[in-house]
């Protein structure tokens, strides 16, 4: 046993996630991701299952732990009762704690999360604010999200938000004692410390890729950008 499967242990999520795999297959079966992408959980649960460090390390290096969309479709189908799913939120977190992520692409794309749903849920109390979103980032979205935001007062007022007011509902202002009782949580919880090691470890990436990482809130940067649009073509895809 390593210190890495140590660490792994000590997280709440790995230990109520594997209670020891069969290697029956049934969670890749019913795995929406593994339709996609090149993954599969079984070999995930397989392989920390071994204990090894060395088997752990490169998980912690690779896309494949980035590609589970945590549905937790696994846990309702696992003969032991596992949830892979949990599996893999204790292997994100060990990757980021460890710096591992920026070694690989997916993992990369952490800086792009957060950048664009962490701060913004410490600036406003939103994970996604309607009025924070730069929409060329969307370019799918096509003229409609630009038409809602320039008519957004009569939008909003016809589907009942109560944009920027005080009191209750959607889209309010959220008051400046709730975002500093907010962000204690974030501090006290670990929340703080993992996006400075997102973006310690992204600043050093950055350099080495000979990329401008930008001010912490930059969505501009050239690593920004490019963590944020480049996929490998055929690297990511079940063949
Ligand atoms: S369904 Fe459960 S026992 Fe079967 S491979 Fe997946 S985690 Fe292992
Ligand atoms: S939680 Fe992840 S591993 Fe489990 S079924 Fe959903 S996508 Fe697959």
């Amino acid at each position: 046993m390593g210190a890495l499967f140590d660490k792994l242990n000590n997280d709440v999520r790995f230990v109520e996630g594997i209670n020891g795999c069969i290697n029956c297959g049934t969670c890749t079966a019913i795995c929406p991701a593994a339709e996609v992408y090149d993954y599969e959980p079984r070999s995930i649960v397989n392989m920390v299952q071994t204990r090894d460090d060395s088997i752990i390390e490169g998980l912690l290096k690779s896309d494949t732990i980035w590609y589970c969309g945590e549905c937790m479709s696994c846990k309702t189908r696992c003969p032991r009762n596992n949830a892979p799913g949990l599996v893999v939120q204790a292997l994100r977190g060990l990757s980021i704690e460890k710096g591992y992520f920026i070694e690989s692409e997916k993992g990369r794309q952490q800086l792009s999360l957060k950048r664009m749903l962490g701060n913004s849920i410490l600036e406003t109390g939103y994970c996604v604010h309607f009025d924070h979103t730069e929409l060329s980032m969307f370019p799918e979205l096509g003229p409609v999200w630009q038409w809602v935001r320039d008519n957004r007062e009569k939008v909003l007022a016809k589907v009942g938000a109560n944009y920027k007011g005080d009191g209750p509902g959607a889209m309010r202002n959220i008051a400046k004692e709730n975002l500093d009782e907010l962000e204690k949580i974030f501090e006290v919880t670990g929340g703080i410390d993992w996006f400075d090691k997102i973006e310690n470890n992204s600043a050093k990436k950055a350099e080495e890729m000979n990329l401008d990482i930008g001010e912490k809130t930059s969505k501009s940067s050239t690593y920004f950008r490019h963590v944020y649009t480049y996929n490998t073509p055929n690297k990511h895809n079940r063949k």
